[in-house]
């Protein structure tokens, strides 16, 4: 992350990627910026405007009323003498004074619109930066996404999205900084030009004196994002595996690991706090000091009269702030583009992993075969192919077992189906049509898979069986119960369908677990259903009900149904037999159909 950060050395092309990513990606359109910072110029202009009235109105409570030489007094006084005229507004104390006042309250007005609206396009970007990385994370390809550590995912959402946009808010300030900065350069130079050369070497050398800490910033904020990473990652996975950890005694060690990881985070917070202080505790002595030698100087070296030390004066405790404000909104840009390097990095990779669900053929329910045609897979870093040469053919309506050791590639083998997987070498037919052709969303609309660690969310029974099918009656899924013989479980529940199953379902027993699941399978219209080792978790009884849970399906709905299996029972009622052995098929046990 630091190389990457040294590629870019200069502020302004950072600021300019920054911008080309939110632009290129719609996250922000043209019209939002230029209204915000509209709005900042307007703050600045009416500001400067009050403040330049204030000087006119000292001049003319020096000059006791008289106009004439209120008018040769300054520049400044000119020109409001000459508006005052053209507008035909007598000049005295009340006018000036009303006017002074009016365009005050305009300011606050407009500033208070501006602060509201450069705050509501951060958090608007921050909505669409979030839900746009989950998505692009979540539509990625299945080797992308288990790279991913579920705490990385967490944190580029929430905190790394949050600051990529939080950048959206320094461009404002330093927009408005910088039109502050013309403003005043312009009222000090009308009074002054050697005063403006002056202030302008001193903020110069401000500038640079203080670039040491924006170095550091840079550091630690990378830093600090590394550690945020660990620790999500660390909260979503020790949360998960609580149950594990209390059983082997470890909870000690896992929060010893804790305090440590937040003890980094405090470390480094601490010392970014310290850079922060560091800039005001430097920059207020410093500037005073300028203000007291310049203003010494003006008086004993330069004569300048009271009216030009007043203007100077003012402009100056005004700059002083503004300053100290650029300079901590570019050491904030600095602290949050760690994040933003690292949301970009996130989008380009899951982008060119992306994954199109919706293009390609729409398939209908399967009505003829499915055919692996001399189908080879190999995952990426492995030395041997998971899957060599796999070649048979599946009859619709027809029962298929596949069985073989663990590791031997039967997981593997139907991943592949609903394209989770591409194949290598070989193609998959479904009713002839090459698989690859065909839209991934219809393709898996027409299975229904469930995987050998089956899902069930933290939510009641009824939520879960209606994950598939939300619009299902409460019949179809006491029917759907029944057929996986949950019914009696789920009826003897004093809440029944209401039953809240907790994470990952842990609230029942593996077998009710399963038996949820199935049911939730069984409620889909799916033509082709897989089930992945559907009864390993499970006793000899569980078992035999799950059994006569499929066979029920098979005579009722006639769909195929493909079943990674280990137990007899389940094999001798298969129509095919596929036996794999490290990723080979060695024997097809061939009873009704021909492959
Ligand atoms: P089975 O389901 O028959 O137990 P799998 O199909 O899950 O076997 O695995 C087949 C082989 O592929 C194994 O050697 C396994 O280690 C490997 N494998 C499985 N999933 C992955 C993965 N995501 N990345 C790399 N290798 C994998
Ligand atoms: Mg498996």
């Amino acid at each position: 992350m630091i190389s990457q950060i040294k590629r870019f050395k200069k502020l302004p092309l950072y600021m300019t990627n920054h911008w080309l990513f939110l632009e290129k990606n719609n996250l922000i359109r043209k019209i939002e910026l230029i209204f915000v910072l509209f709005l900042s110029t307007l703050t600045v202009i009416l500001e400067a405007l009050g403040l330049s009235i204030l000087i006119p109105l000292l001049s003319l409570i020096e000059h006791s009323g008289d106009i004439e030489k209120f008018k040769s007094s300054s520049v400044l006084c000119r020109y409001v003498a000459d508006i005052f005229f053209y507008f035909g507004i007598p000049i005295n104390l009340a006018n000036i004074s009303l006017t002074a006042f009016t365009l005050i309250l305009f300011r606050q007005i407009v500033n208070y619109f501006n602060n509201i609206e450069n705050e509501r396009l951060k958090w608007k970007v921050h909505k669409r930066l979030s839900v746009e990385t989950i998505n692009r994370i979540m539509s990625a390809k299945l080797k992308y996404v288990q790279d991913i550590k579920p705490g990385h995912f967490t944190n580029t959402s929430t905190n790394e999205a949050g600051d990529t946009a939080a950048i959206l808010r320094c461009y404002g300030a330093l927009w408005m900084t910088l039109m502050v900065f013309i403003a005043y350069a312009l009222i000090l130079l009308i009074t002054s030009l050697k005063i403006t050369f002056m202030i302008m070497i001193f903020l110069f050398t401000l500038m640079i004196l203080l670039s040491g800490i924006i170095r550091l910033t840079k550091k630690y904020s990378s830093i600090n994002l590394e550690y945020r990473r660990q620790f999500f990652n660390f909260l979503n996975e020790r949360f998960t595996a609580w149950k594990f950890i209390v059983l082997t005694n470890s909870l000690d060690n896992e929060i010893n690991h804790a305090e440590n990881i937040n003890t980094n985070i405090y470390n480094n917070q601490v010392k970014l706090l310290r850079l922060q202080g560091l800039l005001g505790l430097l920059f207020l002595p410093l500037a005073s000091l300028f203000l007291l030698v310049t203003l010494n100087l003006f008086v004993t070296v330069l004569h300048i009269d009271l009216t030009v030390i007043t203007t100077f004066g003012l402009a100056f405790v005004r700059l002083m702030p503004v300053t100290l404000n650029l300079q901590s909104n570019i050491n904030k840009l600095v602290a949050y583009f760690p994040s933003y390097l690292y949301v970009e990095k996130i989008f380009n990779d899951a982008g060119s992993n992306s994954v199109n669900r919706k293009e390609g053929i729409i398939l209908s329910p399967l009505k003829k075969e499915i055919e692996y045609r001399n189908v080879s897979f190999n995952y990426e870093g492995r030395k041997d192919f998971a899957l060599k040469d796999i070649n048979f053919c599946i009859k619709s309506g027809s029962f298929v077992s596949i069985i073989g050791h663990s590791g031997a590639g039967k997981s593997t083998l139907i991943d592949l189906l609903p394209r989770m997987i591409e194949p290598n070498e070989g193609s998959i037919y479904y009713d002839g049509i090459d698989i690859k052709k065909c839209s991934i969303e219809s393709l898996r609309s027409n299975i229904a898979y469930v995987t050998q660690e089956p899902f069930l969310f933290n939510s009641t029974i009824i939520d879960n069986l209606r994950y598939t099918k939300s619009e299902a009656t409460e019949d179809e899924i006491w029917n759907a119960l029944k057929l996986a013989h949950a019914y009696d479980f789920v009826k003897s529940f004093p809440k029944g369908l209401q039953t809240d199953l907790g994470t990952l379902g842990k609230k029942i027993s593996g077998g009710q677990r399963q038996r949820i699941v199935l049911a939730r399978t069984f409620l889909s219209d799916a033509s082709i259903i897989i089930l992945d080792e559907p009864t390993s978790a499970l006793d000899n009884e569980s078992d035999l009900k799950i059994q006569s849970a499929i066979d029920t399906l098979k005579n009722k709905i006639g769909a195929t149904i493909i079943i990674i299996a280990h137990r007899f029972s389940t094999i001798n009622k298969s129509d095919i037999i596929i036996n794999l052995d490290q990723g080979q098929i060695v024997k097809n046990r061939n009873k009704d159909t021909a492959v």
